[in-house]
């Protein structure tokens, strides 16, 4: 069993010693890491991919980081394999939460480290530590910037029609988000200050099936058609991330309509465009630098046997998870020079502005 200790051979699943691993022995300083991400569905997960592989191998580990672009089968079998592979810690971006707990069983009775990256782990007993940007104040950052988007471009048209989307019921993160923003624009609702028009208020209604484009786009086309083409302006899209927002102004764009307030989240590069032209309101950044440095400080942590740092708790539905937050930052035209210096993708896209 001793085998393990700095010889980074790894080690067989079941191992006692390996139990021992996940509370404050440690493991070798070159351990193979698991990454297992989830669909491509916006560039935050493309940018993870990279810096994972860099910042892992930079630190002295054998990293494997895969996408599960099939969706859940494939990460769970993808999530069996590092285990067997002989992984010290993996790291889960889930496709659907709810749907690995046989495989995180599996890892934690093989000793392993269970990390939850960005999306909770839910319903499983088996995830140490959960690292995100705080996605209920995603929400409330968003549901205050279509507010603020409204006074400032449609101050004239109030009371405010306004349209919801959510993001995709399997990803955990899409409550928090969609709770958050309500939590700000329900107050509104319920006094008349704005008007969602189609009635479609709830989460269920709401939501876009996979995070798809075409998906979000195909609803707000069915909207526009049954609500909005008698005259009635659309004045504002409560859009939970850039890709579907950018499909949302497809649809206003096809319907000839005027362009409402948009809100999104992850400052991906053509969202960040249509901002500094005026198009899309805000967005949100949440530097995936940051949250892959996080998480990989976590896993030199695992390794050293010291605790993991953390600085909130966040419930899975069987247990309150220990949790990193990092903050995520709202971005308008006003302030995107700003909170973009020093991006090294973002940064360039403001020089085309200046
Ligand atoms: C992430 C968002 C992203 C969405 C779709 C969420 O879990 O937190 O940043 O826009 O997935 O990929």
């Amino acid at each position: 069993a001793f085998v393990l200790s700095g010889c980074g051979e790894g080690r067989g699943s079941g191992d006692a010693t390996d139990a021992a691993a996940a509370d404050g022995a440690g493991f070798a300083a070159d351990a193979v890491i698991g990454v297992s991400l989830p669909q491509q569905t916006s560039e935050n997960w493309v940018l993870a991919e990279d810096l994972f592989n860099d910042g892992l191998s930079e630190a002295g580990f054998e990293p494997i980081v895969q996408f599960a672009n099939a969706g859940v089968g494939e990460q769970q079998n993808q999530v069996q394999a590092m285990i067997e592979r002989g992984a010290e810690v993996i790291v889960i971006g889930a496709v659907d939460g709810a749907q690995l707990g046989t495989q995180l069983e599996a890892a934690h009775a093989a000793g392993i480290t269970v990390i939850a990256y960005d999306r909770m782990l839910t319903q499983t007993p088996d995830v140490d530590l959960y690292v995100a940007f705080d996605n209920f104040q995603v929400g409330v950052l968003q549901g205050t910037a279509l507010l603020e988007g409204l006074e400032a471009r449609k101050a004239g048209a109030s009371p405010w029609n306004i349209e919801l989307i959510a993001g995709s019921a399997d990803d955990a993160n899409s409550t928090p988000f969609f709770e958050g923003a309500m939590s700000i624009l329900q107050p509104k609702i319920d006094d008349g200050t704005l008007n969602v028009v189609s009635g479609q208020t709830t989460f269920d209604q709401v939501a876009t099936a996979g995070w798809l484009a075409d998906n979000a786009q195909r609803r707000m086309d069915t909207l526009l058609s049954g609500f909005y083409n008698d005259g009635t302006e659309l004045h504002g899209v409560l859009s939970p991330n850039d890709t579907l927002a950018r499909a949302a102004l497809t649809a206003v764009d096809s319907a000839g309509l005027d362009v409402p307030v948009v809100t999104g989240q992850d400052s991906e590069v053509e969202s960040v465009r249509s901002i500094m032209q005026g198009i899309q309101y805000s967005t949100i950044y949440k530097d995936t630098r940051e949250l892959v440095a996080e998480t990989i400080r976590q896993v030199q942590r695992a390794q050293a046997g010291d605790d993991f740092e953390s600085n909130d708790t966040v419930n899975n539905g069987v247990q309150d998870v220990p949790t990193f937050f990092l903050p995520p930052v709202i971005v308008t035209q006003e302030n995107a020079v700003e909170v973009f210096a020093g991006d090294p993708i973002l940064e360039p896209v403001m020089s085309e502005f200046e």
